[in-house]
């Protein structure tokens, strides 16, 4: 498989990252003869249940928060879906609105637009041309009449920090509830829950080498959210259904490597970023870092060449064995214009023109110091495939 060649270079970590071997390690005893249902009352239902408990707790404690505030999901879009429609769902009658941000993660927007289809009012604030969520824009929104207000972490596309703990002391000090999408933040910036002002949280469990299909959410002791799905009394009511032992103790295990790692790694990919960052900025001087002067996470680089479209670039780099992403959602195999850059203001010719880079554990110095050198030779490519994109376009006209 790619990522196990010496020769390909995977540059994709935040759209998904390998499972890490102790994590594989911890799951599969549940796989296995550990196979009981939490529920049952016999030897086989009592050992899982002791490893679920076991689960919630490692993961709690790697949050800061307490057990029975650890609810598992599917992933990050259920932990998402969850804390905003079940907040607002508990809230509505006085409390109709909600406030998020253009830059979210599809699993937010797509569910802040749900609020208003089923007749909620959904509020944006405004981001700044850097790519952060405007603090004061967002206090302005804040009121009474405010359910849940949902503004991501650390933005998945171009990796900028938002004032979380400013945003959530202002929807705490007017009666809102506070909810974050951390799932490109957890294992990537200090987290402790027992200080910070939210009420609710997702986190998923394949962003930080645990497998797809599993994530957790926070819900703040006391704070009320009702369930998407109808069934059993699994996870206090809040996410009824037999629960994944095996899955749940994977993102236990996992988050609690993300933690211990947490600051060494960052520092480790935050050099290797930076130095593939001066490297692109030197060779090809018209290139542009989005975000580059916000705060940043150190290991997501979107960087636009002019004149270059992302698809032509992506599939320079891919020839030469390099795995990166557009900067935004790819539709079956074309990019649109990137929803974030869009809100802060990029125009729509270099937001197509958008990469995104993400290093992770499979980023080596070795494999950077590649990329970095290769960069501007690959641009060069991808300005012969633009050419040739165009070119047939223009045949196709004739
Ligand atoms: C990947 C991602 C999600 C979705 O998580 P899944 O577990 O894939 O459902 C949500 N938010 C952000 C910021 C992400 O990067």
């Amino acid at each position: 498989m790619p990522q196990t060649a010496s020769d390909f270079i995977y540059l994709d970590h935040a759209a998904t990252t390998p499972v890490r071997q102790e994590v594989l390690d911890a799951m599969l005893p549940f796989l296995g003869n550990r196979f009981g249902n939490p529920s049952s009352m016999h030897r086989w239902g009592r050992d899982a249940r002791v490893a679920l408990d076991e689960a919630r707790e490692r993961v709690a404690g790697a949050l800061g928060a307490r057990v029975d505030e650890i609810c598992f999901t599917s992933g990050g879009t259920e932990a998402d879906n969850l804390a905003i429609l079940g907040a607002w769902h508990r809230r509505r009658a006085e409390r109709p609105a909600v406030v998020t941000s253009p830059i979210e993660h599809k699993a937010v927007l797509a569910t802040a637009h749900q609020v208003a289809r089923e007749g909620g009012e959904e509020r944006i604030a405004c981001v700044t041309p850097d790519g952060v969520v405007d603090v004061a824009d967002a206090e302005r929104l804040i009121d009474e009449k405010v359910a849940v207000v949902s503004i991501m972490w650390v933005n998945n596309e171009i990796g900028t920090v938002q004032d979380v703990p400013r945003i959530g002391a202002a929807a705490r000090a007017r009666g809102a509830l506070m909810h974050t999408d951390a799932v490109q933040a957890f294992g990537k910036v200090a987290l402790d829950l027992s200080t910070l002002p939210v009420d609710l949280l997702s986190i998923s469990g394949h962003k930080i080498g645990a497998p797809k299909g599993i994530g957790a959410m926070f819900v703040r002791r006391g704070v009320q959210i009702e369930p998407l799905f109808h069934g059993g009394a699994q996870d206090r009511g809040r996410r009824p259904g037999t629960e994944n032992v095996a899955y749940a103790f994977a993102q236990a295990t996992a988050a609690e490597l993300a933690v211990r790692d947490r600051e060494k790694e960052q520092a480790r990919l935050r050099a290797l970023r930076d130095e593939l960052e001066n490297a692109i900025l030197a060779a090809v001087p018209d290139a542009i870092v989005h975000g580059l002067k916000a705060p940043r996470v150190g290991h997501i680089t979107s960087v636009s060449v002019p004149g270059i479209d992302a698809e032509s670039l992506l599939m320079a780099l891919d020839l030469e064995g390099i795995g990166a992403s557009a900067g935004s959602a790819c539709q079956s195999g074309s990019v649109s214009p990137s929803h974030v850059l869009a809100a802060m203001g990029v125009r729509p010719e270099i937001a197509t023109a958008a990469v995104r880079m993400s290093l992770g554990s499979l980023s080596s110095e070795e494999a950077i110091r590649h990329v970095a050198e290769r960069f501007p030779a690959l641009v060069r490519r991808a300005r012969d495939f633009s050419g040739l994109a165009a070119e047939s376009a223009a045949l196709a006209q004739v």
